[in-house]
């Protein structure tokens, strides 16, 4: 399958080619591991326009300057309708949410009360929608995490409003030239959701960071992108020519040749659509984690066998209230049709830690991490919500055509699996009694804490298949925080005493019917392939990107090699050892 990057290969050969001496580079966050190259396009919104001052004289008409606000925020609200659209059928309906937040924003009483205040003590419909948009912007800047993000989205608002009452059209980022490298300030969310994965090679962005909106598109549409570039960005001139280095986490102004076929080659990767084996046949399924329906099909498209993971949370986030049964059907449907020979995991709800969701009020907990998290959660205070997204699977199962596998998060101990297991099963009867459509899916749990990995053996007796989360495994394990960087050293699954956690699992499960996968992060580095198919993990998940990566990988494996591997990597004492077997391994992992 051609890869974007190669699409126009021998195109736009510049004519003046610039010497290497001229290749300047900026540094920033990589939101991707891609890289892509192509010709500067500047999105400037017009964020900040020259505004009329203060009114206030003689021929001031309050009621005018108010009639041209409520026509401005009118076209606004059409305009947010056509793009809603246009984002549902180009990125799918998840994304499109983030306009349901507009339009809310747009009929929020108290910004139009503030609007409609400054109007009256004499400030023209620009100014006022400015100066009443700068509070609530303030506010959620000020707020945490995700929170904060919604201030993205109220200047996206208050910028259309502007561009309406300036008369201003507003660039199409739907529409841009082939072979553009889009470079802004900021890119809100319904910039994003209106970019054209086809015709762009990447973007780069001034502001903004790893979970930035910008940065999560990117991932979702597998584009090359680099974000917090800084102000330097903005001294790249239009059209000049630019690589976009996601895994160096740079931008490389006028590109060398070299640079530039380099960067271009870089995505030239291998897609495998069909499964894989070992080159002594044995078959390891390598599916993609995903969280939002517009990551489908960039899983698809980089030769997923299925989905291993669907962090189903991202279905709950960004809005005031949890979708209902018939949305969830649609949503997981979706899922299931993209994998016809394929299987689909999708996880039940897991918020808690650092997941929070503002409506399901979660408690303020001293250690969100060690608190009600997962299947704690979904147990008790949100036993409903819970009840409502298996019946929705369930019923999914029966409509979709891929094979699907419920998968419940964060178990320690087997009580929690059986009473998660006693809803299913209630469930299921529901929906035998009412005579509706389902189909049972199959029905097992991650293993992420190290006491469901002692008690492997008991969970997968009762389980059809238990899914290795190393992120959290790893972190209850060392008892290091996932995210903070000052321990981010101790949150290493190179330890072997991860190792034997996993080892653990695999053992506890042999001899049972339940099939062992992962689907941490662990299991997209293509090193570790060799070391996680000799510890006899058969289905390997992670995000879209790493897939043709972990394909290879598991294609240049010996399976007896790799449990040689494992053997002395599960002799280590120290995570030093085991990283020196790793690179010692013989390059039979290693990247070509
Ligand atoms: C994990 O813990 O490894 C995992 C895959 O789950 P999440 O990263 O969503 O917590
Ligand atoms: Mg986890």
């Amino acid at each position: 399958m051609a890869e974007r990057g190669n699409e126009n290969e021998g195109e736009d050969e510049s004519e003046t080619e610039p010497e290497s001496g001229d290749e300047r580079e900026l540094s920033g966050v990589g939101a991707t591991p891609l890289s892509g190259v192509g010709f500067a396009t500047w999105y400037r919104p017009d964020a900040d326009p020259d505004l009329p001052e203060k009114g206030g004289g003689d021929d001031y008409d309050p009621e005018a300057e108010r009639e041209r606000f409520e026509n401005a925020r009118d076209r606004a609200r059409e305009e947010i309708e056509t793009e809603r659209e246009r984002a549902r059928e180009r990125v799918g309906e998840s994304e499109a949410e983030v306009f349901d937040a507009h339009v809310q924003f747009l009929a929020d009483p108290q910004i139009e009360d503030g609007v409609l205040e400054e109007i009256e003590s004499g400030y023209g419909a620009e100014r006022a929608v400015q100066r009443a948009f700068e509070g609530p912007i303030e506010q959620f800047e000020g707020m945490d995490g995700r929170t904060a993000e919604r201030a993205d989205d109220l200047r996206d608002v208050r910028d259309r409003l502007l561009r309406s009452l300036l008369g201003r059209e507003r660039v199409d980022l739907g529409d841009l030239p082939e072979g553009s490298v889009l470079l802004a300030e900021r890119l809100t969310p319904s910039d994003t959701a209106q970019l054209d994965p086809e015709a762009v090679r990447g973007f780069a962005t001034a502001t903004g960071g790893r979970t930035s909106h910008a940065a999560i598109f990117a991932r979702s549409l597998s584009l090359p992108a680099v974000v917090g570039v800084g102000d330097a960005l903005t001294e790249i001139e239009e059209s000049a020519e630019v690589a976009i280095d996601g895994e160096g986490e740079r931008v490389l102004v006028s590109p060398s040749a070299e640079t530039s076929e380099r960067m271009t080659r870089s995505e030239a990767v291998e897609i495998r659509p069909e499964p894989v084996m070992t080159a002594d046949g044995e078959a390891i399924e390598v599916a993609a984690n995903v969280g939002r329906p517009a990551e489908i099909n960039g899983a698809v498209e980089r030769g997923a066998d299925g989905i291993g993971l669907y962090r189903t949370e991202f279905l709950f986030l960004g809005r005031e209230t949890p979708p209902d049964e018939g949305e969830q059907v649609e949503v997981y449907t979706e899922a299931l049709d993209a994998f016809p020979e394929g299987q689909v995991v999708v996880r039940t709800l897991d918020v808690g830690g650092d997941k929070a969701i503002p409506y399901l009020g979660l408690p303020d907990e001293e250690n969100p991490f060690l608190g009600e998290r997962g299947i704690r959660r979904s147990l008790d205070p949100d036993s409903e919500l819970f009840c409502t997204q298996l019946r929705a699977l369930c019923r999914a199962a029966g409509e979709g055509a891929g094979e699907l596998c419920v998968m419940i998060p964060l178990v320690a101990s087997v009580e929690e699996f059986e009473r998660a297991t006693e809803r299913f099963e209630g469930v299921l009867r529901d929906l035998d009694e009412e005579g509706t459509a389902y189909d049972r899916p199959a029905f097992g749990l991650m293993i992420e804490t190290p006491a469901a990995a002692a008690m492997a053996p008991a969970l997968a007796e009762r389980a059809d298949f238990l899914s290795i989360g190393t992120n959290d495994l790893t972190q209850y394990t060392m008892a290091a925080d996932r995210g903070n960087e000052r321990v981010a050293g101790l949150h290493d699954p190179h330890y072997p005493a991860v190792l034997r956690a996993i080892r653990r699992t695999v053992e506890g499960a042999a001899g049972t019917d339940a099939w062992v996968g992962m689907c941490g992060e662990m299991a997209g580095d293509p090193d570790l392939t060799e070391l996680l198919v000799g510890l006899g993990i058969e289905e390997l998940s992670a995000s879209a990107v790493t897939i043709p990566d972990v394909k290879s990988a598991v294609e240049r494996t010996n399976s007896e090699r790799a449990g040689d591997l494992a053997e002395q990597a599960l002799a280590a004492e120290t995570k030093a050892e085991v990283i020196d077997l790793i690179d010692a391994g013989g390059g039979v992992t290693r990247r070509p």
